[in-house]
C-alpha cells in the first residue's frame, strides 16, 4: 500500500478513540515501514523480500511491542490494543496489494495476498504516466481522503461535545 493509504489506518483508529494523540497513531500505522528502513539499512530486508519488517510473524511482534509499550506508558490496556491494531493494519493493507508476504524470518512459507497491484497491472519499474499507476494512486489517495474525512467528522463531534 502507498504511504497515504497507510495513514488512513491511523485516522480510522483516531476516529474510534479521542484519548490517543493522532501523531501516535500515524507513527503506529507506519511503524512496519520504519522497521523496513532500519532492516534494509542493515541489509536484512530488501525491496523484494522483507521478512524482518513485513512478515506476518514480525508484524504481530511489532503490533504487540508497539501496543504494549503504549499501554505501559499510558496505563490503559484498551488504548494499547488500539495502537496495536493501527500497527497491524499496515500489514493488512500490504497483504491487500502484494501477491505474497513472508510468514516469518528464516521460514520459506509465504502468505498469499490479494495482489491488487498485479491485478491493476502496476509495476514499480514503470511507475508514472500510465493507467495502472493512476489507479494505484487513486486507491492510495482515496483511502487517505476517506480516513481523513472520518477523523475530521470525529474532531467536529468532539468539539461540539466540549462546547455543549
Ligand atoms: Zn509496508
Amino acid at each position: 500500500m502507498g504511504p497515504f493509504g497507510h495513514m488512513a489506518a491511523g485516522f480510522a483508529v483516531r476516529a474510534k478513540s479521542n484519548r490517543i494523540p493522532l501523531v501516535v497513531l500515524l507513527v503506529a500505522a507506519y511503524f512496519i515501514e520504519i522497521m523496513y528502513f532500519l532492516f534494509a539499512a542493515l541489509g536484512m530486508d530488501t525491496p523484494r523480500y522483507a521478512p524482518w519488517s513485513h512478515s506476518l510473524g514480525m508484524a504481530l511482534v511489532w503490533a504487540i511491542a508497539g501496543g504494549g509499550l503504549y499501554a505501559l506508558a499510558v496505563k490503559k490496556w484498551r488504548d494499547g490494543l488500539l495502537v496495536a491494531s493501527a500497527v497491524f493494519a499496515h500489514w493488512a493493507l500490504d497483504i491487500l496489494v502484494w501477491d505474497t508476504l513472508p510468514l516469518a524470518p528464516g521460514l520459506s512459507q509465504q502468505i498469499p495476498g490479494v495482489g491488487l497491484y498485479r491485478i491493476l497491472g502496476f509495476k514499480f519499474e514503470v511507475a508514472g504516466g500510465n493507467l495502472p499507476t493512476l489507479l494505484v494512486t487513486i486507491l492510495d489517495l482515496g483511502l487517505f481522503t476517506l480516513g481523513l474525512a472520518f477523523c475530521i467528522a470525529r474532531f467536529r463531534q468532539e468539539k461540539r461535545k466540549r462546547k455543549g
